[in-house]
């Protein structure tokens, strides 16, 4: 479609990054474009209310600048995941495995509760790594998961087929 294609032609590829072998996706062509930047926000705002959202989540860093708009574009509160270490109230963190060590990211668990059904946004979805952790802690903190919403899928990675019993049922979408 029209909109798919206007987004995919404001992704930069570019090699060998963060290391040899890797071809990262930049999306700051898109960020810098502003029908392509409106059209992604609308569309991810479009996939919060289809899926009933009462909050969006951001995942750190590149969730945050997709995340936030579409939060305000649907009338929705916008809650931050992010890297252990930098949210400054009592969280709930969650670590996972990464090709070599691990990680973990947390929230404020105040901010969710067990009425909240939850949209979360990411850029890109690789492995599929990232955003289990993230439905895992908002599970643990007691909401529910409406859905996950990406920019993009890297298919050859299965991030899809990882995810599958994470999600439980809820839509993963892929623009
Ligand atoms: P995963 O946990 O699915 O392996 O990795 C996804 C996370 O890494 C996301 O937060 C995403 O922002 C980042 N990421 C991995 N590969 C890329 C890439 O090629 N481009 C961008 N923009 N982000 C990536």
């Amino acid at each position: 479609t029209d909109i798919k294609e206007l987004l995919f032609s404001r992704i930069r590829d570019v090699a060998d990054y963060p290391e040899p072998g890797v071809m990262f996706k930049d999306i700051t062509p898109l960020l810098a474009d502003p029908a392509a930047f409106t059209a992604l926000t609308d569309a991810l705002a479009e996939i919060a209310g289809r899926t009933g959202a009462t909050k969006v989540v951001g995942l750190e860093a590149r969730g945050f600048i997709l995340g936030a708009p579409v939060a305000v574009r649907a009338g929705l509160g916008f809650i931050p995941v992010r890297k252990a270490g930098k949210l400054p109230g009592a969280t709930l963190a969650q670590a996972y495995d990464l090709e070599y060590g691990s990680a973990e990211i947390e929230v404020h668990a105040e901010d969710l509760s067990s009425d909240d059904r939850i949209l979360i946004i990411d850029d890109v979805l690789a492995t599929g790594g990232t955003a289990e952790a993230s439905i895992q802690l908002i599970r643990r903190a007691g909401a529910q998961v409406a859905g996950l919403a990406v920019l993009m899928e890297l298919g050859f990675l299965s991030g899809r087929a990882r995810l599958e019993p994470a999600l439980a049922g809820a839509p993963l979408e892929a623009l």
